[in-house]
C-alpha cells in the first residue's frame, strides 16, 4: 500500500543540516549534530509545494486545506469509519484548480517561514466550511438517514500550491500554462494576502520537570521521562503534565496499549455507572451491586489504526468491566507509542455509544438527543500478551492483528 504521509523538506533547528520529516513527526533527531528537538506546531501547519519556475518569475501561492485522517457516521445499522485522504481550495476561485489532486504524495513539501519568499493569497475558506465539503464527498455514498458523523486522528494542513503570471496563469510546479475560463486581466494581489508567517517551532526535547532526555516515536504526541516517569504532551508553550496509570500484567513479557480513559457528563441517556452501561448495552452479564458505584468511562485507542479497528477497540474496551487496582505511573514494559492526541480521542465519544447502544432501534432514537461533555482525562496502558501474530487479552477476550498496529497509518 502506498505511504500517504507527506515528505516535508527542512533544516536543522541546530546546526541547519537539510532534513526530511514526515508530516505526522513530531521527534527530529539530527543525524549530523544529534541534537533532538520536538516539532510544536502553532494552529495548522503550513506548508508550500516546490516550483521550478524560471528565475525570472514571481512566484505566488494559492491555498488548499488538506484533510488526512478517519470519517465516522454514524449511521441507523451502528458506527461506520472511512479513511480519507483529500485537499480542497481554502478560497473559492474558479481561476485555480479545486484540489491538489495527488500531487501531495508524489512531490516534497517544505514548510513555511516568514523567510518564504513569494506572495501568499490569503485563505478564506473557515475550516468548518471544508470539512464539510469533505464529509459531503463521501456521505453521497452511505444509507441515510445519518445519526452523527465525527473527524478523528486527523492531520490538517494548509498548503500552498505555486504559481506564476505569463500571458495567463502557469502552474509553477510544472511550468504548464492553465486553461482560464475567465480572460480579463488580474493580478496575484487582487486576492488578499502577503507575506508568510512561521507556524511553528522547535523545542528542546528534555523533561520540564528533571531535564532528562524525553523519550518517544517520531510521532508521537505522548512523550515519556524514563528518570522521574513522567509523561508530557505538547501544549502552546512547551510540554504540559499527562496524568497515566497502567495495569500492572500478571504474565511476563507483556505489550502495553494506550488508552484514553475519558469520564464525561452524560445527558439525554442514564449512563453514569458501569451497570448503567450493562443496561444499556444490553450486555449479556447477571448485574452485580457494585457496578452501580463503578463510574462509566469511555476507553478510546491513544493510537492510530485502522478506522475499523479503532471502532472495534473502543467498543470493546469500554464496554468491558474497568481493571482494578491501577498502578499510577506509566509501565517500564514495551508500549506501542501514543500518537492520537487526547483532543482527538474525545471526539470519537459519541461514535462509541453508536457501537454500544442496543438495541440499533433504541440508538437512532437516542442518540440524536444525547449531550457528551468530556471532562477529565487519564492515559491509561492495558497489557497484552505477545503472541507471534496477534495481541491477545483475556481479561478483555481481545486479540489485535499485530499487522493492523504496524500498517497502522498509512493505508
Ligand atoms: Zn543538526
Ligand atoms: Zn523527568
Amino acid at each position: 500500500m502506498k505511504n500517504s504521509d507527506l515528505q516535508i523538506e527542512h533544516q536543522c533547528p541546530q546546526c541547519g543540516a537539510p532534513a526530511t520529516l514526515l508530516e505526522s513527526d513530531r521527534l527530529f533527531s539530527c543525524a549530523y549534530c544529534r541534537v533532538k528537538s520536538y516539532l510544536l506546531t502553532h494552529g495548522v501547519t503550513q506548508y508550500h509545494l516546490p516550483h521550478k519556475a524560471p528565475g525570472d518569475k514571481e512566484v505566488f501561492y494559492f491555498p488548499y486545506w488538506r484533510f488526512k485522517g478517519m470519517l465516522f457516521s454514524c449511521l441507523p445499522k451502528g458506527p461506520e469509519g472511512h479513511f480519507i485522504d483529500t485537499s480542497h481550495q481554502a478560497l473559492p476561485s474558479q481561476r485555480f484548480p479545486v484540489s491538489l489532486g495527488l500531487r501531495t504524495q508524489t512531490l516534497t513539501l517544505s514548510m513555511v517561514t516568514d523567510q518564504t519568499p513569494g506572495y501568499f493569497i490569503a485563505p478564506q475558506t473557515p475550516l468548518g466550511d471544508a470539512m464539510a465539503i469533505f464529509s459531503r464527498r463521501f456521505v453521497r455514498d452511505l444509507p441515510q438517514p445519518l445519526l452523527h458523523q465525527a473527524h478523528i486522528g486527523e492531520t490538517v494542513s494548509m498548503i500552498y500550491a505555486p504559481y506564476y503570471l505569463e500571458d495567463g496563469l502557469v502552474d509553477g510546479v510544472l511550468n504548464q500554462r492553465l486553461h482560464e475560463n475567465d480572460q480579463s486581466p488580474w493580478q496575484p494581489e487582487d486576492f488578499p494576502g502577503g507575506a508568510p508567517g512561521t507556524r511553528f517551532a522547535f523545542i528542546p526535547n528534555l523533561c520540564p520537570q528533571c531535564g532528562w532526555d524525553l523519550e518517544g516515536a517520531r510521532d508521537a504526541v505522548v512523550m515519556a521521562c524514563r528518570n522521574c516517569r513522567s509523561l508530557w504532551q505538547p501544549k502552546q508553550a512547551g510540554f504540559s503534565t499527562v496524568p497515566c496509570a497502567h495495569s500492572p500484567a500478571a504474565f511476563p513479557d507483556p505489550v502495553y496499549l494506550p488508552f484514553w480513559r475519558i469520564k464525561a457528563d452524560i445527558k439525554g441517556v442514564a449512563l453514569v455507572s458501569y451497570a448503567d452501561l450493562v443496561r444499556l448495552a444490553n450486555l449479556p452479564k447477571a448485574l452485580q451491586a457494585p457496578w452501580e458505584d463503578s463510574p462509566f468511562c469511555f476507553w478510546v485507542p491513544a493510537f492510530k489504526v485502522r478506522p475499523r479497528v479503532f471502532l472495534r477497540l473502543l467498543r470493546i474496551v469500554s464496554a468491558a468491566l474497568p481493571p482494578k487496582d491501577l498502578a499510577q505511573h506509566f509501565p517500564e514494559d514495551t508500549c506501542l507509542a501514543a500518537n492520537l492526541p487526547v483532543i482527538e480521542a474525545a471526539e470519537a465519544l459519541r461514535s462509541c455509544l453508536a457501537g454500544l447502544i442496543k438495541p440499533l432501534e433504541r440508538m437512532s432514537e437516542l442518540l440524536p438527543h444525547i449531550v457528551i461533555k468530556p471532562r477529565r482525562a487519564r492515559l491509561v496502558y492495558l497489557p497484552f500478551e505477545d503472541g507471534r501474530h496477534e495481541l491477545v487479552s483475556r481479561a478483555l477476550n481481545l486479540a489485535v492483528n499485530k499487522n493492523q498496529l504496524s500498517l497502522a497509518w498509512n493505508l
